[in-house]
Parts: C-alpha cells; structure tokens; sequence
C-alpha cells in the first residue's frame, strides 16, 4: 500500500514535470517541419530575419525588399537552437558534401560568427584558423587585404562570407585570398547580391553612416555589388567561379534547412 501510494505520488510528479518540459517554450518551437544542419536538431521554424533591421533599412530609403535578396530567407531566418543563419546552413550543406571525411582540411574563416565557428571547430576532419582585423577572439588579427602572416597556398578551404563588401579595396583582398589558397582548394565567397542590381555601386566619398544604409544597405558598407560584376572581379584574379544552386543540392533539402529555393552559393576555385 505505501508502495503503491510513494509510486502513484511519482507518477503524478513525473508527469507534472513532464507536461511543464512539454509546454515550454524550448519544446514549443520543436517540430519536425525543418531541420537544422548546424545543431541536427528538428524545428517547427526558425526564427524570422529581425523585424526592426528591416524597418531600420526601409527608413533609410534603402529602395529594396528583403525578398529581392539572392540569398536571405527572412522568415526563416536564425535556428532556435544554435543561432545558425540562413547562408550559414547553406555553407555546412556545401562543406560536408564536399569534405573527404578521410583527410585533415584546413579551413581558413574571416570574420568568424560563432554558430558556424562552432560547428567547424566540432568536424573532425577540419583544423580551424579565423582571421578578423577587429574582433578579439580570433587567431590572427588580420587585414583581409594583408594576409602577411599566411604563406603562399596554405588552406585547402576559406570562407569569407559577407566580407568584402566592407573592405576598401577589394580586388587587393581577392588576390590576397588567391594567394593563400592552394591550388585544388577552394573558398566560399559571399556578398549580399540583390536581384534587381544591375550595376555595382561604390563610392569612397559616401562615408555617413545614414546614407551608406541607403546606398550600399548597411552602415559599414562600402559597396554593393551587381551579380555579374562580383563574378568578374573574382575571375580577374585569377579564381574560377562556380555556383551552387537548388539543382546540386535538391529542392527537399533546401526546404526542410531553411533556405530559399533561389538561393546561390558562390565557390571559387584555384
Ligand atoms: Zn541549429
């Protein structure tokens, strides 16, 4: 009998406790519509691109929509889990597809961002080094337009992703990228590219915060490139330019990761 009663009281206890977990606000965005690349976690959705981001770029006079993006999946944006982006779930789909699990990769990241920083760090396969000018945690503090500290061919992988759309001179970056990479390897290469910019837009004189948000839509953009023209560039230095869409990784794989069908992922190759 007080068996029975300690056991009845568990019970009751257990599933208060688990009805509690149910109905948190963790489990509340667990589902089985997408799944995350980054954490390998089931989601209900992720969370939309910031509401006020986009209001911010609207009041600038920024002219575009968010859905003019080559590459942004503003409704499901970060994941719930690990904080993981859009572009930066695309970059894992890429790089475990091309990774031979049976050799050591280096891969070079600038700029890092920690979701995917993590995720990096965790793949056995990949000895990791980040490169930025200004974030403290990072092995070498570096100018992406001076990679001194680097010899000539020496990551098999670099990811420069939303980069060098802040630098100066970018084409002096592009041939410092080219320069490090050794031949065979490759590197992931984004900039935000927006469908309806035909022409690429820079100016050195813009330099107020306010109007770079409307010209070049964030306020330390120096440019905004036009699709064709940032191929060429990267071709001008000597990279062989290839992208990845919908086709080389299947439909259901980019819905079920959160990433827009018309999305692109720029590679370059030496
Ligand atoms: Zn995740």
């Amino acid at each position: 009998m007080f068996n029975n009663l300690k056991r009845s009281t568990i019970y009751k206890l257990a599933a208060k406790a688990y009805h509690r977990f149910k109905s948190s606000k963790y489990l509340a965005k667990k589902g089985t519509g997408f799944y995350c690349p980054g954490c390998k976690k089931y989601w209900k959705n992720f969370k939309p691109f910031p509401q006020e981001w986009l209001q911010g770029l609207t009041n600038s006079g920024w002219p575009y929509k968010p859905e003019d993006a080559e590459t942004l999946n503003y409704e499901q944006y970060t994941c719930h889990g690990c904080g993981i982006t859009d572009r930066d779930r695309l970059y894992i789909l890429f790089l475990e597809k091309m990774l031979d699990r049976h050799k050591q990769h280096s891969i070079l990241e600038f700029a890092p961002r920690p979701a995917l920083s993590g995720f990096l760090k965790n793949m056995p396969n990949v000895m990791h080094r980040s490169s930025d000018l200004f974030m403290d945690e990072v092995d070498d503090k570096l100018d992406i337009q001076d990679l001194h500290l680097y010899n000539n061919n020496s990551f098999d992988v670099f990811i420069c992703s939303h980069i060098l759309e802040h630098v100066t001179d970018d084409l002096k970056a592009m041939k410092e990228l080219y320069r490090i990479l050794r031949p065979g390897g490759f590197g992931i290469t984004m900039v935000p590219i927006l469908e309806p910019v035909t022409e690429t837009r820079e100016d050195p004189f813009v330099t107020d915060t306010s109007l770079r948000l409307k010209y070049f839509g964030q306020a330390d953009h120096v440019r905004l490139y036009a699709k064709q023209e940032f191929i060429n560039r990267l071709a001008s230095v000597g990279f062989k330019v290839k992208l990845y869409t919908v086709d080389d990784f299947g439909k259901e794989l980019f819905q079920r990761s959160g990433i827009t069908q018309k999305s692109v992922l720029y590679v370059v190759e030496k």
